[in-house]
């Protein structure tokens, strides 16, 4: 893609330190910015343990993976990203705390930079009215995790998205090896929408003693052909991640149903919230 060669990558934690990763991969330049300088240290130490392993597996040489490493700066400063090309944002799934960054980078960034959102429920719309005249530019960029081995993004179409807007964010993601797919902008869109209430109903199958975390995963896995299990995705997504995108669903939708179950809220209460705890519904201490 010819006139975008740096992308500013709003957040460093699963979902941007992934998203920073792919692109730098891919030969764009890559700001990493999240205001904790704990999440750049590990997502730095995140970017260095998966390049070392895919020259180890031979998918890059030493040389490709030194350029993907040097392409990506650590900052603290939106600021110091102010010349990007484009904005990927990728923080906590708060939708105040989302629209406080996003009139922060329609400040910071230059007129025609588009301003996407790796948001899983979030209206793309409200995202957009918070940076008056330049909602054209703000749409859904929703990766998948772990971003540099998922092929999907959802690009989500807010209403008033432009079409020229649309049309980069699927040649953007194409460019960083990916396969772009629409959906309109419902809280959850599709894939979570149906992906959520899932692992709540597994959280509940658990707690009324339908069966044990593992028995319930080896069901899906295997009745279902899910590659893993919804207990064991719920780990690897973040627990509080799926409890704050159950809450947009009860909000946006209305419906009692969609209210996270009480022992989802009992471990993000807890701490335990998958794999980046060490801890979640598994124990994933030993790595
Ligand atoms: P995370 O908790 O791992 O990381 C969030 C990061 O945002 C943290 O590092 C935090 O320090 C940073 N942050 C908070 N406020 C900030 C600010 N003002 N400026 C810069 N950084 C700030 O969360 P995550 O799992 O990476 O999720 C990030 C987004 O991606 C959310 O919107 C989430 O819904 C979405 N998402 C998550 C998944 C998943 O599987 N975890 C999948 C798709 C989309």
């Amino acid at each position: 893609m010819a006139d975008v060669k740096s992308i500013a990558v709003i957040g460093a934690g699963t979902m941007g330190s992934g998203i920073a990763l792919t692109a730098a991969s891919a030969g764009f330049q890559v700001h990493q910015i999240d205001v904790s300088q704990d999440q750049l240290d590990r997502a730095a130490g995140y970017h260095h343990k998966t390049l070392s392993r895919n020259v180890e597996k031979e998918r890059m040489t030493q040389a490709q993976a030194d350029q993907a490493r040097e392409r990506i700066a650590y900052q603290t400063d939106m600021a110091e990203a102010k010349d990007a090309d484009w904005a990927v944002e990728a923080a906590t799934e708060n939708a105040d705390l989302k629209k406080k960054i996003f009139a922060q980078m329609r400040e910071t960034f230059g007129e025609g930079v588009v301003l996407a959102s790796n948001t899983s429920s979030i209206s793309i719309t409200d995202l957009g009215a918070s940076v008056g005249d330049a909602a054209d530019r703000v749409i859904g960029m929703h990766f998948f995790n772990p971003v540099p081995v998922m092929k999907l993004v959802e690009v989500i179409r807010g209403l008033a998205t432009s079409e020229q807007t649309t049309q980069r964010t699927i040649e953007l993601a194409t460019a960083m090896g990916k396969t772009p797919v629409p959906a309109n902008d419902r809280a959850g869109f599709v894939s979570n929408r149906i992906l959520m209430p899932m692992i709540n109903e597994a959280f509940y199958a658990w707690m009324e003693g339908v069966a044990e975390p593992e028995h319930i995963d080896e069901i899906m896995k295997l009745g279902m052909a899910h590659p893993m299990g919804p207990l064991r995705l719920a780990d690897l997504i973040g627990l509080d991640v799926c409890h704050d995108i159950m809450m947009v669903l009860y909000h946006e939708l209305g419906q009692d149903k969609y209210f996270p179950c009480p022992l989802l809220r009992q471990f993000v209460a807890a701490g335990r919230l998958g794999d980046k705890t060490g801890r979640g519904v598994y124990d994933h201490s030993n790595g």
